[in-house]
């Protein structure tokens, strides 16, 4: 288990002081000027040399993703916090936004005079009101005490922070879509290139970061980045927020050593499976999006990047979706195919079209009234559109399915059979 002196977040569950006395007393804000004056090149080779890999979702290096961001430019340069926390399962970036949020301001601050930013926007999801709350009270604090605004901790140097509040799309949270909301326009993915970094907000150079990627930042800069590097596996550093929800007796959020055994996630922080172990039928890894994994694979699980991919999952967001014996698999994946039936932008052809045929088959599915050649016509669709589209939405929608259809084929064999096997007994009679 991570060690206490090792977490980043000790306040995660918000039972100390959370009044600035309180954050500064656990070291945020704490010598913010001497980590400024270290440079933009020395902090940004940390962050690299830390092995630091984003946290929304792709797990690109964070490091190399703010050495993309020209210098020399005429144009003001941006840094944009995606805090539209939507994708089902995760909510791991909340408790940061509502216990930690001075760790993400701090962040802020160094990651944008790293690359050269003028100013951060911090993009909230809708639902998340008494987190934006949260929120604004510790910018209206950093600003008073000089922590950011002009010459932010006296650096020399002005930053502002500002946060916005979106309207509840999912799609949002695609770095381009909430770019667009960010500016007035109905969130739409933008095609690419160009990317954030040459033409984003307002058609500056822009970063866009998860709120966990830029909270971390401070405690790397701070305890260095061998120390970072040491935890987890190789490629796979760090500590994770981890999210477990469903069929476990303690669902939780928790900061846990990246590669950590997913049985260990389980049964040492959340009291087990329901029913134990062996009750246990499948886990999505890293939310809604990632395909899920049975249990002989859950056996052994290691909860990161590398080993997930390789499992042809993926740790995506680290929200973890148990599911026991008692789930019924396809009337689940069903649900996730519904869901991102709706938040389709409807722009680009394959992902307005392709989420609703996939969705009506899952329906059909669930009862059993298809043929079993509908199964491989299915897996065809979700082909079409995986790779085919403007975002990441459309590969969303066709993981999830490919999973299912991966580890419980005969499962949705047998629900046909019986389905079919009932129609024609009910027609004799
Ligand atoms: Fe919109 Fe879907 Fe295309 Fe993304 S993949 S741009 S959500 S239609």
């Amino acid at each position: 288990m991570l060690k206490e002196k090792d977490k980043i977040f000790p306040n995660i569950y918000g039972f100390h002081d959370r009044s600035l006395k309180g954050v500064m007393s656990r070291g945020v804000w704490v010598d913010t000027k001497a980590m400024i004056s270290r440079g933009s090149d020395d902090i940004i080779k940390t962050i690299k040399d830390s092995g630091l890999r984003g946290r929304g979702g792709a797990g690109f290096p964070t490091g190399l993703k703010w050495s993309f961001m020209p210098k020399g430019t005429e144009k003001p340069k941006y840094l944009v916090i995606n805090a539209d926390e939507s994708e089902p399962g995760t909510c791991k970036d909340r408790e940061i936004l509502r216990h930690e949020p001075h760790s993400l301001l701090e962040g802020c601050l160094l990651a944008g005079i790293a690359m050269g930013c003028s100013a951060a926007y911090i993009y909230i999801r809708g639902e998340y009101v008494r987190e934006r709350e949260q929120l604004e009270i510790a910018i209206a604090e950093a600003y008073e005490k000089g922590f950011i605004g002009k010459n932010a901790c006296k650096s020399g140097i002005s930053f502002d922070v500002y946060s916005h509040h979106g309207a509840g799309a999912y799609i949002c949270g695609e770095e381009t879509a909430l770019l667009e909301s960010l500016e007035g326009r109905k969130g739409m993915p933008r095609m690419k290139p160009p990317f954030p970094a040459g033409a984003g907000l307002y058609g500056c150079p822009t970063t866009v970061n998860n709120v966990e990627s830029i909270a971390v930042v401070p405690t790397i800069l701070k305890r260095g980045s061998n120390w970072f590097s040491s935890l987890g596996r190789k490629n796979n550093h760090g500590t994770k927020l981890f999210a477990i929800s469903g069929h476990v007796n303690s669902p939780c959020v928790v900061e846990e050593e990246m590669s950590i055994s997913l049985r260990d996630l389980i049964d040492k922080h959340c009291g087990g499976v329901t029913g134990g172990w062996n009750n246990l039928k499948a886990v999505i890894p890293g939310g809604a999006s990632v395909p899920l994994i049975p249990k002989s694979v859950c056996d052994n699980a290691l909860m990161d990047f590398d080993w997930l991919k390789e499992q042809s999952s993926g740790l995506g967001t680290a929200a973890v979706i148990v599911m026991d014996q008692s789930t019924d698999i396809i009337k689940a994946i069903w649900r996730l195919s519904k869901f991102y039936k709706h938040e389709s932008c409807g722009q680009c052809t394959p992902c307005r079209e392709g989420t609703g045929w996939m969705m009506r088959i899952m329906e059909r599915l669930v009862k059993g009234d298809a043929s079993v050649d509908e199964i491989d016509m299915l897996i065809e669709i979700t082909k079409q559109v995986e790779g085919h589209t403007i975002c990441a939405l459309g590969d969303a929608a066709a993981w999830p399915i490919q999973g299912l259809i991966r580890h419980f084929r005969n499962e949705v064999e047998d629900r046909i059979m019986n389905y079919s096997t009932r129609k024609t007994v009910q027609a004799a009679e």
